[in-house]
């Protein structure tokens, strides 16, 4: 009896120790809004557009952070909210207060944090408001304190104002476009941030910032093909200098019209020489690269790209119909392209040649054709509900092949019109995977051309394309910056302001 008392005795003693252990872990809450907004565009983006996770299922939602992951051990999380949408127009005040207090509310309830993961696109516009992220995070910053550590993951495509680094402590953001890092970038935005809290060194030393005044789309940018290949691979060697804790290049938003929107690039670290050498080397070869971008596949006219793909003998011909692209920000229910496709002889009798198009949204037609079934007629009309500058909602009569009900949220269908099939919507979305065209049991393969609302071909549709032309095509995400009505961004601006003179590409300490 003796014995197995004092047997229990260090077992609780242990026991306690290893508790008081687990309570030492930094307390780290994540929160953040991911949307990127044209303001070239008539849509607004409201609340409901977003996918709001919470608890355990944004948790979850990073691989290196679930259950197992070592660096789920490092930290007691607190799981705010990460609130994110597809591409669109700008949010009203009303979405984007809703929005932002209902994150902050969920902040509130687990505070106080030693640091913050702060998940966030930055190219978000709300009506009537100028650098929407930096004034969430100042409201973050309220919540956790001057003291907590806040490091922020961003898209490339993002805006970094002053204000906005001026208030996160670490910041990086992607070096792929398209973004197959996204993930690896947001890790990295943690371990950084644990590294940090481990060591004890806390917030670094020094922040540089440098504006770099050009403002290029991201369809020509992609990292690849040069030089954003190579001017991007370059980050990484400059963040494994000593003194140098991670640095980063933002291409900038160029479909919204504020001081903000042009390239960034920041480095950080505590050795002020380092830190200041690196943003201004990475900002200097950005510079020194500006003429070299280019669309990163053939670009032309919507009929110039027709008239190649019909003359092609290679199959399937992908032509991006990039002017509306969804996932660019476009309202995705222009129908410019899909009114001039049908207007083309070559595609008017079935024995044509055979073109997919995706997509168009119409919720009423869609409704139409599950009420029609599949091999029977429908007529109706689609598209236009938000976007009608350039034509109205496009009438639509044929077959119906393909009626996909699995999705409630967003049925779709397809209507077979001459040799055109034409994937119809009820909501606005972008057709990224090989699999939104297979459970249409359509087979890309023995498509003759595909006309997708897309810019650059995301990875899986880049692989299964035979030759590719990107439409300059009309909608919020028009591809002709120099024709865009800016009057806030700074100028000059490259490309606007071709022969400008060299700018100063100093880096700014941020305090
Ligand atoms: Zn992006």
């Amino acid at each position: 009896m003796k014995f197995r008392l004092l047997l229990l005795i260090p077992i609780y003693l242990i026991a306690s120790i290893s508790v008081s252990f687990a309570q030492k872990k930094p307390r780290v809450a994540i929160a953040g809004i991911a949307i990127e907004c044209s303001t070239f565009s008539p849509a607004r983006t409201a609340e409901e557009a977003f996918r709001k996770r919470t608890g355990e299922a944004l948790l979850n939602s990073y691989p290196f952070l679930r259950e197992g992951a070592p660096m789920r051990e490092k930290a007691e999380w607190f799981p705010a909210m990460v609130a994110s949408a597809t591409p669109g127009g700008a949010l009203t005040m009303e979405t984007y207060e809703s929005l932002t207090g209902q994150i902050l509310e969920l902040l509130k309830a687990n505070a106080p944090y030693d640091a913050l993961f702060f998940d966030i696109h930055g190219a978000m516009s709300v009506v009537g408001m100028d650098d929407p992220e930096g004034d969430f995070i100042l409201k973050v910053r309220e919540v956790v304190g001057k003291d907590a550590l806040i490091s922020t993951c961003m898209d490339l495509h993002g805006n970094v104002t002053e204000r906005l680094a001026e208030n996160t402590d670490l910041i990086t953001c992607y070096r792929l476009a398209p973004h197959e890092d996204s993930m690896d970038s947001r890790e990295r935005t943690v371990v950084n941030l644990i590294e940090r809290l481990e060591s004890g060194k806390g917030r670094p030393a020094y922040k540089a910032w440098v504006p770099v005044p050009i403002l290029l789309p991201g369809e020509q940018t992609s990292t690849r093909v040069e030089p954003g290949k190579s001017l991007y691979a370059s980050i990484d060697p400059a963040t494994k200098q000593v003194g140098v804790i991670d640095a980063a290049i933002w291409i900038g938003y160029a479909w919204a019209d504020e001081p903000r929107n042009h390239a960034v690039v920041m480095a950080y670290g505590d050795d002020k020489d380092m830190v200041v050498r690196t943003a201004e080397y990475l900002a200097h070869h950005f510079w020194s690269v500006r003429h070299q971008f280019e669309f990163v596949a053939p670009t032309a006219t919507l009929e110039e790209c027709l008239a190649n793909a019909i003359a092609s003998t290679k199959k399937p011909y992908f032509i991006s119909d990039m002017g509306d692209n969804p996932t660019a920000g476009g309202a995705g229910d222009v129908t410019w392209t899909i009114t001039e496709l049908l207007k083309r002889p070559e595609f008017k009798s079935d024995k044509g040649k055979t073109l997919v198009y995706a997509s168009i949204p119409g919720p009423e037609f869609v409704a139409k054709a599950i009420k029609a079934g599949v091999g029977n007629k429908v007529k109706g009309t689609a598209g236009a509900a938000v976007d009608n500058r350039y034509a109205p909602p496009v009438p639509l009569e044929g077959t119906v092949t393909s009626i996909y009900l699995d999705n409630p949220d967003n049925k779709e269908v397809v209507v077979k019109i001459g040799s055109i099939y034409v994937i119809v919507t009820e909501k606005r979305k972008g057709f990224h995977y090989v699999k939104e065209f297979t459970k249409h049991n359509i087979d890309l393969k023995q498509a003759d051309i595909v006309v997708v609302k897309l810019g650059y071909l995301v990875p899986e549709l880049y692989d299964i394309q035979a030759d590719w032309m990107m439409a300059l095509t009309l909608g919020g995400v028009n591809q002709d910056l120099p024709n865009l009505p800016y009057k806030r961004i700074r100028r000059p601006m490259f490309p606007l302001d071709k022969d400008m003179p060299m700018p100063n590409l100093k880096a700014k300490l941020i305090k």
